[in-house]
């Protein structure tokens, strides 16, 4: 596609994501719109600049190779650029080279890999770190987030640990399940974090298909692909 077109494209579908977000925040009576961070995982970095260009502020990724090459291209864009993909612990080095914030920590292991790759890289800022909470009725703890019970821990862990910035709570809805019930267990896991944490405000939750409910659910910050980006070429 030419590039004149492919920018109509995304200008437009960003207009109907804003024009939603819009309308949810309205509808739950909020006045804060919560940040639209467009995941732009599997397109290429010229649909990140094309976004920039959109007034994109924030873009969210989920694989480290894939994140470190467009970062690199895209050098000196005015983005914010939040990690949100499972993380092995032998990726922290590098995310900590590109990313503002990390969504998707979810074990003790990680937290001290994050605090060590912070110590050794030249950033100006700590890195924020949200808890990725599991959401999953059925859940054991690992894959996808920790338990609901296990956040305050794995918080108090970030927040001692130089570097890093104890941010929010991070989910995706369950599949199968009513988003609406999850999210308002994420925004009680969000309260008993910010009692301890009064600054770990964000709660990041909501993607293409439930961002209403999270926006009513009260999310801080929505992670959207699909309906800005269009599909991915790979489903995951
Ligand atoms: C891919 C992804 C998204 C975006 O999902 P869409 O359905 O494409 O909007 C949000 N959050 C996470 C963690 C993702 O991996």
């Amino acid at each position: 596609m030419a590039e004149a077109d492919r920018r109509a494209e995304l200008a437009d579908n960003l207009a109907r994501v804003r024009a939603r977000i819009g309308a949810a925040t309205a509808a739950a009576g909020r006045d804060d719109e919560p940040q639209l961070i467009v995941v732009t995982k599997f397109h290429p970095a010229s649909d990140v600049r094309l976004l920039a260009g959109l007034g994109v502020t924030d873009v969210g990724e989920n694989r480290d190779q894939e994140a470190s090459a467009k970062t690199a291209e895209l050098e000196g864009l005015p983005l914010t650029w939040h990690f949100i993909g499972q993380l092995q612990t032998n990726k922290a080095k590098s995310v900590v080279r590109y990313a503002d914030a990390v969504h998707s920590v979810d074990r003790r292991a990680l937290v001290s890999a994050l605090g060590k790759a912070v110590a050794s890289a030249e950033r100006e800022r700590d890195l924020a770190c949200l808890v990725q909470v599991n959401l999953d009725p059925e859940a054991a703890s690992g894959r996808g987030g920790v338990l609901p019970s296990e956040v305050l821990a794995l918080a108090g862990l970030i927040a001692d640990t130089p570097g890093l910035t104890m941010s929010g709570v991070m989910a995706v809805a369950p599949r199968g399940g009513d988003p609406a019930e999850a999210f308002a267990r994420l925004a009680s896991a969000s309260a008993r974090v910010t009692e301890r944490f009064p600054g770990a405000t964000m709660v990041s939750a909501g993607m293409s298909q439930d961002l209403e409910q999270a926006v009513a659910a009260g999310a801080t910050h929505l992670r959207i692909g699909t309906d800005v980006l269009g599909a991915r070429r790979t489903v995951r």
